[in-house]
């Protein structure tokens, strides 16, 4: 079955591909290519970024968390903003929704304001995470594909699916093809984090994770042709 509402997921060193930080437009230019692909052929797609290319709060030691945790959460609206603009600048419409007020720069999240955007075929991006410090854009997706009925969530990843241990340093590691969420849980694997894998597992939100870099992932996910893992709940 086709997944009718999708929550993409890509982390912030996704957008900077070999350069580790700010953006690489090439790279978010064939992320927009994909997600054309998928909207035309019919999908509803939520995008949530992390702020990795810029800014994580828990690696500021000499800083109050909450403030760190606030330029985070800024960094994940200005991967939103570029984002967004790289996605137009291929003919989609977008909109970046944040759970705080940034101005006339976004506009406030709200569940009828987002159905709105989804259902005129506008791409939208749910940036600023949860707007609480001490949470993730892990958190902040499966919130927001929970609150806004996603028929699943698309983990985007660089490591091309779920592991039972790491492939860097275990050259024996073996990649699930499918995977319960109890076990992701129960086997503490890194998948998302913790209190994310707790969302999902109490609210019957399927994860499908699988290789950013490999070519074409995004529609091959779509259209069944999966290579990755599927977290199932
Ligand atoms: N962040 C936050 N609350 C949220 C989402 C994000 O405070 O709901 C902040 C946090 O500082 C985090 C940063 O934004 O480190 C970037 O988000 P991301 O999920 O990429 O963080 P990571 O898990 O890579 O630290």
């Amino acid at each position: 079955m086709k997944e009718k509402r999708i929550l993409l997921k890509l982390s912030g060193e996704a957008l900077a591909g070999d350069k580790k930080t700010g953006f690489d437009e090439s790279t978010v230019l064939e992320i927009a290519a994909q997600v054309k692909k998928i909207h035309d052929l019919g999908a509803q797609v939520g995008v949530v970024i992390g702020g990795g290319n810029f800014w994580r709060g828990r690696s500021s030691e000499n800083m109050d968390r909450t403030k760190a945790d606030q330029i985070g959460m800024l960094a994940t609206v200005m991967n939103c903003i570029y984002v967004s603009e790289m996605f137009r600048s291929t003919g989609m419409k977008t909109a970046i929704l944040t759970p705080f007020m940034c101005g006339s720069v976004t506009e406030l999240f709200s569940k009828d304001l987002a159905n709105r955007y989804f259902e005129d075929g506008t791409v939208v991006f749910f940036a600023g995470g949860t707007g609480h410090p001490y949470f993730s854009t892990d958190t902040g997706i499966v919130l927001r594909a929970i609150e806004m009925d996603a028929d699943a969530i698309y983990l985007a990843k660089a490591i091309d699916g779920v592991y039972d241990s790491d492939p860097k340093t275990n050259p024996a590691a073996k990649k699930y093809d499918e995977i319960s969420i109890d076990e992701v849980i129960n086997k503490k694997l890194a998948v998302i984090d913790m209190t994310a894998s707790v969302m999902c597992m109490e609210h019957k939100m399927p994860l499908v994770v699988f290789g950013l870099n490999e070519k074409e992932s995004i529609v091959n996910t779509y259209n069944g042709n999966f290579n990755g893992t599927r977290v199932t709940v």
